[in-house]
């Protein structure tokens, strides 16, 4: 719709308002008062003219016969005229519809058609607001969802709602197709992340892998990943893991059998899930572990000496760079002339 078309609806709108009412109120509550007003224009427009003239259409294309049955083909036959649903909408309010129920004799089952095509899985609500409601409720806790969505939208859902809806199966996203890479990804990463649980003051440790190839260097020492795809999961162990991630692998275009860099900060449970998923890859301890490993061992093997800052600065600083053979050649003589060092390397 145009602007110009909207400023001359605008127009009598406001003439329609009582003026004296905005003249004692701050901005936040004319907003308030704005987004209500709004929320009452667009359930009117959807109760009154969109959803009816829709509706209308759907049933005549039933009642001239090029609206079939999806089963088998068969010509609906009209069962009750005039059904009512009062589904709840993302503009806050129900709203009132009325659809045909039809009936199919050859699959002999019931279904009103306009809901069907219209994707009006529940007469609960209307499907932005159960898509809202399923996102929301999967990120925060019902009760804080149950909150937002009043807050934010003037929605009234209650807990258990949110609830039904989070877990509702149509709810869910539908599957990723397949996306095998010309070149697929070359380099898998997986950790655990804690997330706090829906049990008050409960810790959960989710279980997340990223593949990707390409990194590019970004703002100064830091760099991105730019083609990165995720699997994840609430499995209470590794193993549990093992199917989630050979199947987005799969997806990807990796059989397993590949020698990919797989990268760990070092847990035992992340090096097993890798040696079922990819037997063959090269395992690296990440940055971070391996300059906290390094470092440890530098310390231990130098202790008391004046040199152990400086030799852990240099050593940290190959790491960061990748250039492990120059770590390790820099070692080798200083490891020949400083008494009580050993094992640096041997702890991978
Ligand atoms: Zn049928």
């Amino acid at each position: 719709m145009e602007q110009d078309q909207l400023d001359s609806i605008a127009s009598p709108l406001f003439e329609a308002m009582t003026l004296s009412n905005w003249n004692n109120l701050s901005l936040d509550s004319i907003e308030a008062h704005l987004q209500r007003l709004l929320a009452q224009l667009a359930n009117s427009l959807l109760e009154n003219f969109i959803l009816p003239n829709r509706i209308a259409e759907i049933q005549r294309q039933v009642e001239a016969a090029s609206l079939l049955c999806c089963e088998c083909g068969s010509k609906w036959q009209t069962h009750k005229l005039n059904q009512l649903i009062h589904p709840k909408t993302l503009f806050g309010n129900r709203i009132a519809i009325f659809r045909t129920q039809y009936y199919c004799p050859t699959c002999q089952t019931y279904l009103s058609v306009a809901d069907q095509v219209l994707e009006l899985p529940s007469h609960q609500m209307t499907p932005r607001l159960a898509s809202v409601v399923a996102f929301c409720g999967a990120s925060w806790s019902y009760a804080l969802t149950s909150a937002f969505l009043e807050f934010l939208l003037g929605v009234e859902v209650s807990d258990k709602t949110v609830e039904r809806f989070a877990k509702d199966e149509q709810q869910m996203p539908a599957p990723l197709p397949q996306e095998p890479l010309k070149e697929p990804p070359c380099i898998v990463t997986a950790d655990g992340v804690l997330i706090r649980g829906r049990k008050k003051d409960s810790l959960l440790e989710m279980k997340v892998a990223s593949f990707f190839s390409q990194v590019v260097e970004g703002s100064h020492n830091r760099r991105q990943v730019q083609d990165a795809s995720f699997v994840a999961s609430a499995a209470q162990e590794w193993r549990e893991f093992v199917s989630c991630v050979s199947e987005e692998a799969n997806r990807q275009g990796l059989s397993g059998w590949e020698e990919v860099e797989f990268v760990s900060d070092g847990a035992e449970g992340i090096w097993q899930m890798q040696e079922m998923v990819f037997p063959r890859a090269k395992k690296r301890l990440d940055l971070y572990h391996s300059k906290c490993k390094v470092g440890e061992r530098i310390k231990q093997a130098y202790r008391g000496s004046a040199k152990k800052e400086e030799i852990e600065e240099r050593v940290e600083g190959y790491i960061e760079k990748g250039m492990i053979d120059e770590a390790i050649n820099y070692l080798k003589p200083v490891h020949n002339s400083e008494a009580g060092f050993s094992g640096l390397f041997e702890a991978g």
